[in-house]
C-alpha cells in the first residue's frame, strides 16, 4: 500500500520530533542573521572562524578565474584538476602520510573507504557512539557489524580476539561529535597492530584543532606514519578548515586501492577546483595561525569556569564540542528555545542521536567567539537554571 506520508509527518510532529530548517542570511559567523533577526550562534563547526575569511574568498575567486566553476567530470574521467592534485599533496604532507585522496564529503569518504576495504566475509568493529556516516558505511559494506561500548578498549580486544573474520576493520571517531571526547588513538593503533586489523579514524572534529599546528588527532610525537601500514586517517574540510569536502590519508597502496574501487569516489563529479584552491589557503592558515587555536582554548576555559556552578554539567571535553548534559529531552528543548528567545543559538540534541536520558545542549565554540559572547551565553544559562 502507498504509505500515508501526511499521517506519518503528523505523528512526528506530535512527538515533537519534526525538524525545521532555518534560513540563514549572509555568511556563516558567530553572529548570524535568521529571518531578519541577529543571533549569537554556538552551533557551527567553523571552529577556527575561517568560513568567511577574506583570504579564502580571494582564493575562491582566483580559483574560478583559473579553473572556471564546475569540475565537469569525475576524477577518473578528466575532472581531476591541478588544484585537486596540489591539495592532495599538501594534505599528505601536512598529516605526515605518504598519500592523500580527496572526497566530495566526509559522508562519502566513509561510505567509500569502508565499502572498498571490507565485504561479506569480513568484520567491522565500531565504537557505539560513532558518527552516522560510519554506521551507514558499515551496513552498506555487508561485513559483520560488531559494536563495542564507547571507548572500551578491553571490550574491543575481546571482540577482536574472538573474531575469525577474513579481514578486520576497526572504525572510530577520533573526536566524538556529540560528546566532544577523544578516542584513545594510541591504544587503538596498538590493538589493531596486535590483531592485524585495519584502523579507520574519523577526525572530522580534530583536524585543524588538535595536534601540533592542528595536524590532527594522529599528530603524536615520534609516530612515523609510513610505518603504520594498517592506518587510514580521514578528516573533513567543511569544519575547522572552513570550506567543504574531505580526505583520506594512508599508505600509497591503500590510496591507490581506494582510487580503483571506492564507489563514492569513482561515480561522482569532482568538487569544483576553486574549493581546492581555497583549501590550499585554509591549510596555510591552519598551520600558521596558532593564535586561533589559542583563542579557542581560552574560550573553552572560560566556558568551563563560568558554568561550574550550574545544575547542568558539561561533559568532560577539551575540544570545541562542549555538551551541557540536561537529561530530559523536553527540558533540553525548552532551554534551547528560551536561549533562542534571548538571541542565542544552541541546539538541543536528543535520543536517538544520543543515548536515552542524556539529552543535551551541544555548545560549539569557535576561535571567533569573544569573551563577552561566552559571558552572554553563561549568564543566560544561569538565569534559566534559576527560573
Ligand atoms: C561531519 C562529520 C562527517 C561528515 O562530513 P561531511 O563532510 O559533513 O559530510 C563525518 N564524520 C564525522 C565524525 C562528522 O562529524
Amino acid at each position: 500500500m502507498f504509505p500515508d506520508f501526511a499521517e506519518q509527518l503528523r505523528l512526528r510532529e506530535q512527538q515533537g520530533l519534526r525538524r525545521f530548517r532555518q534560513i540563514v542570511e549572509g555568511p556563516q559567523a558567530t553572529h548570524i542573521t535568521i529571518e531578519g533577526r541577529e543571533y549569537l550562534a554556538f552551533s557551527s563547526n567553523d571552529y577556527l572562524g575561517l568560513a568567511n575569511h577574506p583570504d579564502l574568498i580571494r582564493s575562491v575567486c582566483d580559483g574560478a578565474q583559473r579553473y572556471g566553476v564546475g569540475a565537469g567530470a569525475s576524477h577518473l574521467i578528466h575532472g581531476h584538476s591541478a588544484a585537486h592534485h596540489a591539495l592532495e599533496k599538501a594534505l599528505a604532507e601536512f598529516t605526515g602520510f605518504p598519500k592523500a585522496l580527496l572526497f566530495s564529503t566526509g559522508y562519502m569518504a566513509n561510505i567509500g573507504v569502508v565499502t572498498a576495504l571490507v565485504g561479506r566475509e569480513d568484520a567491522i568493529f565500531a565504537d557505539k557512539l560513532n558518527h552516522a556516516s560510519l554506521n551507514d558505511a558499515a551496513l552498506l559494506s555487508r561485513a559483520k557489524f560488531i559494536r563495542y561500548p564507547h571507548l572500551d578498549m578491553a571490550a574491543l580486544e575481546r571482540r577482536l580476539a574472538e573474531s575469525d573474520a577474513r579481514r578486520k576493520l576497526v572504525i572510530s571517531d577520533a573526536v566524538f561529535s556529540m560528546e566532544g571526547d577523544i578516542a584513545p588513538v594510541q591504544a587503538l593503533v596498538a590493538l589493531c597492530n596486535k590483531y592485524q586489523a585495519l584502523l579507520l579514524l574519523d577526525d572530522a572534529h580534530g583536524f585543524g584543532i588538535l595536534g601540533q599546528q592542528g595536524r590532527g588527532s594522529l599528530s603524536v610525537p615520534g609516530w612515523q606514519k609510513h610505518r603504520l601500514p594498517n592506518l587510514l586517517y580521514m578528516a573533513t574540510l567543511g569544519k575547522a578548515a572552513g570550506v567543504f569536502g574531505a580526505f583520506v590519508a594512508a599508505q600509497a597502496d591503500v590510496i591507490e586501492t581506494l582510487i580503483q574501487s571506492a564507489r563514492s569516489y569513482i561515480y561522482t563529479t569532482a568538487t569544483p577546483p576553486l574549493l581546492s584552491q581555497a583549501l590550499l589557503t585554509s591549510l596555510k592558515l591552519i598551520e600558521h595561525d596558532e593564535w586561533r587555536r589559542e583563542a579557542l582554548a581560552t574560550n573553552i576555559t572560560q566556558l568551563k569556569r563560568e558554568v561550574q556552578s550550574l545544575r547542568w554539567k558539561l561533559l568532560p571535553s577539551m575540544t570545541p564540542i562542549q555538551p551541557l548534559l540536561v537529561g530530559d529531552s523536553q527540558e533540553a528543548v525548552r532551554i534551547s528555545q528560551q536561549l533562542r528567545e534571548r538571541g542565542l543559538l544552541v541546539p538541543a540534541i536528543r535520543p536517538s542521536t544520543v543515548p536515552q536520558n542524556t539529552a543535551r545542549l551541544r555548545i560549539s565554540l569557535s576561535a571567533a567567539h569573544l569573551p563577552h559572547d561566552i559571558r552572554r551565553l553563561t549568564q543566560a544559562l544561569q538565569e534559566l537554571a534559576a527560573a
